[in-house]
């Protein structure tokens, strides 16, 4: 049973980047407007998740460690059809693990809230406490029973890049949420969740990134297109700076930065990887995210709509600024 539950953690959690996307995307389920995430030394020793959502009941606390017990999915067909990020019932089950866990959480109007540890699996304590509404995840010391999970942990620095890059897509792709990032006791980023895509890429990436920006419109054949590409001059030597978003999931796709990349081809001469943050909306039944659950990956059933959507959205945002 321990072992078992070690091996299924570990599809889940890799890194403490995979532990900040599920947490964050729960905060997100929870309907949260605010979230805040605060990492120490690569994630691994400390990561702190709080939110303003709506809280888990004290009854229901223990329940939401189980592995499965909240699986949203009662059957195959159910999988198309994913409206919350979580589905599966896992995360907190495989942090729980493979962690030290605590959570705090409060129900609004809830007269109080509880606070819950567990550890390596084992519930080590549960009361009531006076805290604000929503919930506040501190994991310690990830991996600790998992030693050899431990030695494929990169240097600190790499770990704490890794989280930022998940903390930041996230942010991108619900500018109506506050996002805090708090590196190692310094704000790496506030995004004010103002609703705009513009500021909310100004808070990720910064000034100067954000005033070299071209904004994208476009529709073709049921796919709609929404964002921002970098002016021709700035584009950059790798993808890292290529974000794409489909029905408001972010995605790597092979097929969308080709496309991209195609558009400045035609038009000017550049830097191989321009950089973007676009937004597809494509009809549901036409995309698959779901090839694995931890991985970005992507499938379309038709890349070539997807491909000429990209390539003539772009060519088109290029041109009408005169390029
Ligand atoms: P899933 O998200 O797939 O249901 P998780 O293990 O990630 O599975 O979470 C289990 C359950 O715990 C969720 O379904 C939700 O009810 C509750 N939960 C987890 N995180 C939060 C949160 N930040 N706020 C409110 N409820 C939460
Ligand atoms: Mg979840």
């Amino acid at each position: 049973k321990e072992l078992s539950e070690l091996i299924a953690a570990g599809e889940v959690i890799e890194r403490p980047a995979s532990v900040i996307k599920e947490l964050v995307e729960n905060s997100i389920d929870a309907g949260a407007s605010r979230i805040t995430v605060e990492i120490r030394n690569g994630g691994s020793v400390y990561m702190r998740i709080t939110d303003d959502g709506c809280g888990i009941a004290p009854e229901e606390v223990p329940t939401a460690f189980l592995r499965h017990a909240t699986s949203k999915i009662l059957e195959k067909a159910d999988l198309d059809n994913i409206h919350t990020l979580g589905f599966r019932g896992e995360a907190l089950a495989s942090v729980a693990a493979v962690g030290r866990v605590e959570m705090l959480t409060k129900q609004a109007g809830a007269e109080y809230g509880v606070r819950y540890q567990i550890e390596g699996g084992t519930e080590c304590g549960m009361e009531r406490t006076g805290c604000p509404e929503g919930t506040t995840i501190v994991i310690r010391d990830l991996f600790f029973n998992v030693p050899a999970r431990q030695k494929f942990l990169k240097k600190d620095v790499t770990e704490s890049n890794a989280v930022s890059a998940i903390v930041q897509k996230i942010a991108l792709s619900h500018p109506e949420i506050a996002f805090t990032l708090i590196r190692d006791h310094r704000r790496e980023f506030h995004a004010a969740g103002d609703g705009t895509l513009y500021s909310a890429i100004y808070a990720v990436y910064g000034r100067s990134f954000a005033q070299d920006l071209l904004p994208v419109s476009y529709s073709e054949n049921g796919i709609s297109l929404e964002g921002y590409v970098i002016k021709p001059l700035y584009a950059k030597n790798n993808r890292s700076l290529q974000t794409f978003f489909i029905n408001g999931r972010y995605v790597k796709s092979v097929t969308c930065s080709v496309a991209l990349e195609e558009a400045y081809r035609t038009l000017v001469m550049t830097g191989k990887f321009p950089a973007c943050v676009l937004m597809l909306t494509v009809p549901p039944e036409t995309v698959d995210v779901n090839v694995h659950p931890a991985k970005a990956a992507v499938r379309f059933t038709d890349e070539k709509r997807v491909s000429s959507a990209v390539f003539f959205g772009v060519k088109n945002a290029l041109m009408q600024n005169g390029l």
